[in-house]
């Protein structure tokens, strides 16, 4: 076990590299089964989720497309409150199958936009593949088809996910590490 301070607070080691390698590999399997002949457009959503989607595109071997997209937030009108929009996507993807590749489903307020967003464009069958999902949070019924590993609701860091901008970088995934931090 080990510990990172991050903006002063402690996190430790909760998943390793390894054990997040071995999740990812089975999500692979799963997609290489389901989506074989379907050649699928997977939508990395940035910026949490580049280490998982290059990770798992290492792993998935049948015929598909990777692109990146990101969820911007603005202000909308008062009756609107904030509205997301998914901005990069420059590909066709009218009457595709595709895989959204997410680093962590929460309440799930995110995905179901996109998913909304993506059926408004035409999109034949969306998938999602997420890294983490804390279904103890998620209040939607958006299917989330490959979660690769299921936690609770704490708040992590590492391997894509952030923590006011650092971590990213992490190798492994931590957690606040609540009896070592005096803040
Ligand atoms: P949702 O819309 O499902 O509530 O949340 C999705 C977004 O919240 C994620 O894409 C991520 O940016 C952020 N998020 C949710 N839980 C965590 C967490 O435990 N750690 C970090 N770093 N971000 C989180
Ligand atoms: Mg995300």
């Amino acid at each position: 076990m080990s510990s990172v301070v991050i903006h002063g607070h402690t996190f430790k080691t909760k998943i390793s590299s390894s054990e997040i390698q071995k999740a990812v590999a089975e999500v692979a399997k799963l997609i290489n089964k389901d989506l074989k002949d379907k050649k699928p457009l997977f939508l990395a959503v940035l910026n949490g989720s580049f280490m998982f989607a290059a990770d798992l595109m290492k792993k998935v071997n049948i015929e598909c497309e990777i692109s990146f997209v990101k969820v911007a937030s603005y202000e909308g009108t008062s009756s609107t409150g904030k509205i997301k929009q998914l901005i990069g996507l420059n590909e066709d993807i009218k009457g595709r199958t595709v895989v959204i590749v997410e680093d962590i489903v929460d309440t799930g307020n995110t995905i179901e936009n996109v998913w909304d967003q993506l059926k408004a464009l035409g999109v034949a069958d969306i998938k999602i593949a997420t890294l983490l999902f804390k279904p103890n949070a998620y209040t939607k019924t958006v299917p989330i088809e490959y979660a690769a590993i299921v936690i609770p609701n704490d708040f992590i860091v590492g391997y894509g996910l952030d923590y006011k901008g650092l971590g990213r970088n992490l190798e492994d995934i931590y957690v606040l590490d609540y009896e070592n931090d005096k803040k």
